[in-house]
């Protein structure tokens, strides 16, 4: 006999969950985002599942199953252990014809449920043939060449016929993460997959965009043979012409878009030009590199704040906006980008606003790549020694006691 696969639309519909534990904690969340209507029967509840009961988004009954708790259900998830109380749910839902999932025992089920990945519009689901962990070899074997592009997801398929103008394309702004091509969103992964047109900031990982396909027509931003501002206007222009020729760009940023990014001002313009933009996030500099520096930039009775600031612009210039006796005056965590050629003068204001000339100091050039290096310092002493171990941008600089927070050893 052949199982008949099929997807559910659970919107709206009760659906019953027996069990309170580490399983039904596993199924609840698909069956919420699905937009079921989750009806939990179990005298005892995970801390999790406890919490959405809490947050109203499923109810709860704390009692062992009765058959009236079938009624009205469409489909039940059976997740205890013991085969006796299982078999009760199933020789409950049988004359209902509610279908019945069984965790404890597939053989008894009458509805299986498959290892699922999703990507975009697309949804995997595979089934084993009775064997859990081959549905998920192989799910995951789908799944990965769905997520490097290797399996082409497509263009959705327009309803009508479009005769006319060229469809409007679009942008999304992607943070590409600080360097390690491991460190970019499975979102960011697959929506460079997608693209037709890629726009590259210099700090990208070169990994990501080995990966494109050769149809892919990759800019690189940092090539553009313009001044800092005309450049900045020939890459606005660039991602909304594009756009207009029907082209998925996605502008692909170091680290996170929004931070020092200039994404902000790319966004604008295509809104500017009605020309449909979104972004998404990335794995920012700011934090990833004290990260595997072994810097934690919060740690509990060390620093309740970080602060990240930009160094391009020296102490005291005109067109600064950074308050460096204010940020001298915190206890927290400060975080400085772009801030090496003005390491000296940035350190000798915050000790002259008051920070002190023993507070740790960390520098960490290209973190996350196989060039990284690094140093830890003092805030009185740093700029020699950043300057004797030829350190080079791009780098962060940490300030503040959180850099030896994790150190056990005293030096
Ligand atoms: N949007 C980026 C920052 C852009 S500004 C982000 O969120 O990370 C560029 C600055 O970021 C560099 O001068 C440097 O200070 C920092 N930076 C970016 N990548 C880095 C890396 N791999 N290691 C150290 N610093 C990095």
């Amino acid at each position: 006999m052949n199982l008949y696969p099929l997807g559910l639309w659970l919107a709206g519909r009760r659906v019953l969950v027996v069990g309170g534990g580490t399983v039904a904690t596993r199924r609840v969340p698909a069956l919420l985002d699905a937009g079921a209507d989750v009806l939990l029967v179990s005298p005892e509840l995970t801390p999790a599942l406890h919490g959405l009961v809490t947050a109203g988004r499923l109810a709860w009954r704390p009692r062992r199953f009765e058959p009236t708790d079938l009624d009205e259900v469409w489909l039940v998830q059976v997740a205890v252990d013991d085969p006796v109380a299982a078999a009760e749910v199933s020789a409950a839902a049988e004359p209902r014809r509610v279908f019945c999932v069984r965790a404890d025992d597939r053989t008894e089920a009458t509805a299986w449920t498959p290892a699922v990945t999703r990507h975009g519009p697309v949804t995997v689901a595979v089934l084993g043939g009775g064997d859990p962990q081959r549905a998920v070899r192989v799910r995951d074997a789908i799944g990965q060449r769905l997520a490097d592009g290797s399996i082409p997801i497509g263009e959705p398929v327009s309803p009508v016929p479009t005769t006319g103008p060229a469809p409007m394309g679009q942008v999304i702004l992607v943070g590409a993460g600080p360097g390690d091509p491991e460190l970019i969103t499975v979102k960011g992964r697959r929506l460079l997959a997608e693209a037709d047109v890629v726009v590259a900031d210099r700090l990208v990982p070169g990994l990501l965009l080995d990966e494109l396909p050769a149809r892919v027509e990759l800019i690189d931003a940092a090539k553009i043979p313009y001044g800092p501002a005309a450049a900045q206007e020939e890459i606005n222009r660039i991602l909304v012409d594009r756009a207009r020729t029907g082209a998925t760009v996605v502008r692909l940023k170091g680290g996170d878009p929004y931070v020092f990014g200039r994404g902000g001002e790319e966004l604008l313009a295509c809104v500017d030009a009605g020309v449909p933009v979104s972004v998404v996030p990335g794995v920012t500099s700011s934090i990833a590199a004290p990260a595997v520096a072994g810097i934690p930039v919060t740690h509990r009775g060390v620093a309740h704040e970080f602060t990240v600031v930009s160094g391009h612009l020296p102490p005291g210039h005109r067109l600064s906006l950074v308050d460096w006796s204010a940020l001298a005056r915190l206890r927290g965590t400060l975080v400085v980008l772009m801030g090496l050629k003005n390491l000296p003068v940035i350190a000798e204001a915050l000790l002259a606003g008051g920070r002190g000339a023993g507070t740790p100091v960390a520098v960490v050039q290209e973190a996350t790549t196989g060039a990284q290096r690094g140093l830890t310092s003092t805030l009185s002493a740093v700029a020699e020694d950043v300057a004797t171990a030829g350190l080079r941008p791009p780098a962060v600089v940490v300030v503040g006691d959180v850099v030896n927070a994790l150190r056990l050893d005293a030096s």
